[in-house]
């Protein structure tokens, strides 16, 4: 048996920064099923950083969590966590104002946009079809992220500070009793007072396995493809260009284009693949959108993003159980706002304020709670959407 202050389930971007940010607070234990870490989700990404990306929330925490890829702190890493990619979001006729909307609120929040027309917005990625689109924001600061280096700069930090990463250390029970937590796995039995869920698309099994009421958030399925640019191209200097009604993303990787036909498919939690049909629609995206021509698909896989019925973050106490943090539902913002998230998630399990960036954002216990509107109202026998208001 062996005794921490804390143990973390789940070794994604989620459970490596948290174990991480609660190491300085006591001895920690991170356990993960796979025999490594960022096997799922994390290791699936798109890998991107954008302030104009996801749900009011969840990208607030992004903007919290810039300064850390920006500059993390010595000895994280030897390499840098984010480069430059910038990131362009067309608007059709009828999607321009949600277009504006966005970059009045990326203005408030201090981030560097510029609106301009879709003719204009080949300059940043020449193989458009403009004429598909009416208007565009530009994103110059969205950055590519090394998702390698910060899960590994994560675990190293996690190490340093005495914590411990068990691989092939799947949670098959958890029992509390006396104020402890007993968690049996393959690798040996563990106790602590207090359990972080970080489980990803795993989190409501995990919540079963301790008895707890279930709270909706579940994963649903997304496509990535993977494809030779035309020839000659010089395409490291395209953005990650989106559209604002989310029927599409391309990206440049390695040398190759990523495309997504951001497909959301309701999922059980499991080892997710790429799906036929959405592989063909992502292909349909890019003729239609692009004048490039997909000839060879070289690579293509499916992850899961996990979402609460309002998709914003589920982060704090079990209503029922306070020893039990949630850190869940991070959709499709996991990597980009991970730094922040793991900070609020810190918090909860320390019992410490709210860190003061991430309030001053609007950002409070109850707007992120596991115990907002997010159960199935047995009356109804359905989910219940949560309500978030907008930020003010
Ligand atoms: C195609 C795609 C593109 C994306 N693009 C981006 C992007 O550009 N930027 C961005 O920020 N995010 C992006 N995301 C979302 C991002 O990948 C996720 O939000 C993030 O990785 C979630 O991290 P996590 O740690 O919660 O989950 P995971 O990485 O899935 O980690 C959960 C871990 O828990 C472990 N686990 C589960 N059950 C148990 C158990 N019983 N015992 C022990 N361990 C267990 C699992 O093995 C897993 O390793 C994308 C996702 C997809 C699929």
């Amino acid at each position: 048996m062996e005794a921490a202050d804390f143990i973390v389930i789940g070794a994604g971007i989620a459970g490596a920064s948290v174990g991480y940010e609660l190491s300085l607070g006591g001895k920690v234990v991170v356990l993960e099923m796979e025999s490594s870490a960022g096997y799922h989700s994390t290791g699936r990404s798109a890998a991107v950083m954008s302030e104009n990306y996801g749900p009011a929330l969840w990208s607030r925490l992004v903007t919290s969590s810039r300064g850390f890829l920006e500059t993390p702190p010595d000895g994280f890493t030897d390499v840098p966590l984010i480069t430059p990619r910038g990131a362009l979001f067309l608007a059709r006729k009828e999607e321009q104002a949600q277009l504006f909307n966005q970059a009045d609120e990326l203005l408030r929040r201090g981030a560097s946009i510029k609106v301009t027309t879709a003719e204009e917005a080949l300059r940043y990625c020449p193989v458009l079809r403009a004429s598909e689109f009416v208007s565009a924001l530009y994103e110059p600061d969205c950055k590519d992220i090394d998702t390698n280096a910060l899960l590994a700069g994560y675990l190293k930090g996690l190490r340093v500070r005495g914590g411990h990463f068990v691989p092939d250390a799947k949670v098959e029970s958890l029992a509390h009793s006396g104020g402890v937590w007993t968690v049996t796995t393959p690798r040996g039995v563990f106790e602590a007072p207090v359990i972080v869920n970080a489980a990803g698309g795993w989190v409501q099994q995990i919540a079963a396995l301790a008895g707890l009421s279930y709270r909706n958030v579940i994963p649903f399925r997304r496509t990535a493809v993977v494809f030779d640019p035309p020839a000659g191209s010089e395409i490291h200097t395209w953005p990650m260009t989106f559209d604002v009604a989310e029927t599409f993303y391309f990206k440049p990787e390695a040398g190759r284009i990523m495309v997504s036909p951001v497909d959301m498919a309701p999922s059980d939690p499991c080892d997710a693949q790429a799906d036929e049909l959405e592989v063909a629609i992502a292909i349909d995206r890019i003729h239609r959108y692009t004048t490039m021509e997909v000839q060879r698909v070289t690579h293509k896989w499916g992850g899961l993003r996990t979402f609460a019925p309002d998709h914003e973050p589920v982060i704090g106490r079990d209503p029922e159980q306070p020893s039990f943090i949630w850190l869940a539902g991070q959709g499709g913002n996991g990597v980009m706002a991970g730094a922040a998230a793991a900070r609020l998630a810190a918090s909860f399990a320390l019992n410490a304020p709210i860190p003061a960036d991430i309030a001053a954002l609007g950002i409070t216990a109850e707007k992120v709670s596991p115990g907002r509107a997010c159960v199935i109202d047995p009356a109804a026998d359905a989910p219940v959407v949560g309500t978030i208001e907008a930020f003010e």
